[in-house]
């Protein structure tokens, strides 16, 4: 995942974050200062929308010319930009492993019933899950 930070300066570092969590601010490239997450700022980024004159991209390693071109070497190497996860995708992620949980509790409690009822482990589960194929 890729994410832009903005120092009190206005300088703008973007930073990968693969396996670890986001910190809320990393140290800026350039003076040294704290750099915060600027997520809601990111269409005001200079050089994110092609300004024309494009700048070099320290994480990705590589010269940036413009938005599409920062498009198509983040889908080169596989990566998603954290403003492209902004609105819907991120809600409904949350959402589907909420419902997950949801269906999961209800199977638990339903498995739970049937042994409370008949104390037979096999009965519970078919009762649990009827259109499983157990054979
Ligand atoms: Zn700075």
């Amino acid at each position: 995942m890729m994410y832009e930070f903005r120092c009190l300066q206005g300088h703008v570092t973007e930073d990968l974050f693969h396996h670890t969590k986001r910190p809320e601010s990393i140290k800026c490239e350039i003076c040294g200062t704290d750099a915060r997450h600027i997520l809601s700022l990111v269409a005001n980024t200079p050089g994110r929308w092609g300004d024309g004159r494009g700048y070099y991209d320290s994480a990705l390693g590589t010269y940036i010319e413009n938005a599409q071109h920062k498009d198509k070497v983040l889908a080169d190497k596989g990566l998603v930009h954290e403003s492209d996860m902004a609105g819907g995708f991120c809600d409904s992620k949350v959402q589907d492993s909420i419902n997950e949980k949801k269906s999961h509790d209800q199977d638990m409690s339903r498995y739970q019933a049937s042994m409370d009822n008949h104390g037979d482990m096999g009965r519970a589960f078919a009762e649990t899950f009827p259109s499983e194929d157990t054979a």
